[in-house]
């Protein structure tokens, strides 16, 4: 009988994988479909300064209109689109729309911007990104490029070049997801970051747990030594909020503040934000 149950939860096993692979195969031709087939769209989510109390920038986000899927979140695409290469037509094209989105609404705010390091590899993203800011007319000083930790692990050098030229050219680079990787603290020597985003898993408990508490008031010293600014990702409770300005994050991201918005959406979503009372000068000042 322990024989027979064995084989039938092989059998079992090999079905559901065989099933799988054949699901991401279809998702991966649905993909390859879906730039021409107008099916991508960029949403934009709200970033706010805690130290100004205003809105400092919004982040773009990818969406995914599926024909008979509906809305396929970026977790399902992504890898997918990194695996295949397709990420970078796919990430061009956010660039652009971005750029050109955000230099017509946003006035001098920051816009940021996911990058994925096969992007990061591909030989033509400085020249496109060079394009994307002629024909969009927005000054690189108001762009972020936001990068996980995973992009300077692999072929690092190279990446970090590709780096630094779109440093030079103004562009601010962000640690995305920070805390959530392998050599967290290595890596913030590694390259001059602008802003360090610290991941949501941290925030999700920072009320309750004093640890996290203690991570987050760490990092932001950290990051505030070496001239970087912080970011809390993932804010859905007014209490974070509080007890993140009091751990010392200079600015915040998340459903309490604004949930991520198609562009036509934006103007109304923010006329909801509830701003916080910007910080005394001298501290900001003394933050700097
Ligand atoms: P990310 O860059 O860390 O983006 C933040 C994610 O957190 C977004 O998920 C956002 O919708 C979600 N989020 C924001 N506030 C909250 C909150 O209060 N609570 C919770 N639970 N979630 C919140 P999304 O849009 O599903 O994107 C997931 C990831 O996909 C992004 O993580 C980013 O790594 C990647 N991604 C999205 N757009 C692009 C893109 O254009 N290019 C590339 N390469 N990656 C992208
Ligand atoms: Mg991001
Ligand atoms: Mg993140
Ligand atoms: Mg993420």
């Amino acid at each position: 009988a322990a024989k027979a149950r064995g084989r039938d939860g092989f059998a079992l096993y090999e079905s559901s994988l065989d099933e799988a692979v054949r699901e991401r195969r279809r998702l991966e031709l649905d993909l390859r479909q879906a730039l021409v087939r107008d099916q991508l769209e960029v949403h934009y989510q709200s970033i706010i300064d805690l130290d100004r109390g205003q809105v400092l920038g919004h982040e773009a986000l990818l969406r995914w209109n599926h024909p008979t899927r509906g809305l396929v979140t970026p977790d399902e695409f992504i890898p997918i689109a990194e695996e295949t290469g397709l990420i970078v037509p796919i990430g061009e094209w956010v660039i652009r729309r971005a750029l050109h989105e955000a230099g017509s609404w946003n006035g001098g705010n920051q816009i940021a911007i996911n990058l994925s390091p096969v992007q990061i590899r591909s030989p033509n993203l400085v020249q496109a990104v060079r394009q994307a800011l002629d024909s969009s007319g927005i000054a690189a000083r108001r762009v972020t490029f936001e990068i996980t930790e995973g992009a300077l692990l692999r072929n690092s050098e190279a990446n970090r070049a590709v780096l630094l030229k779109l440093r030079e050219m103004g562009i601010r680079i962000a640690l995305d997801d920070f805390g959530t990787g392998y050599s967290s603290l290595g890596y913030l020597r590694s390259f001059p970051f602008d802003r360090i985003k610290i991941d949501r898993s941290f925030v999700a408990d920072v009320v309750e747990q004093a640890d996290s508490q203690a991570i987050i008031a760490a990092v932001t010293r950290l990051a505030a030594a070496l001239g970087m600014r912080t970011t809390a990702e993932g804010v859905e409770r007014i209490e974070q909020l509080d007890m993140l300005r009091t751990l010392g994050c200079n600015e915040a991201q998340g459903f309490l503040i604004a949930r991520p918005v198609a562009a036509a959406d934006l103007e109304e979503e923010e006329a909801q934000l509830a701003l916080p009372t910007p910080l005394p000068a001298e501290i900001i000042d003394y933050r700097k």
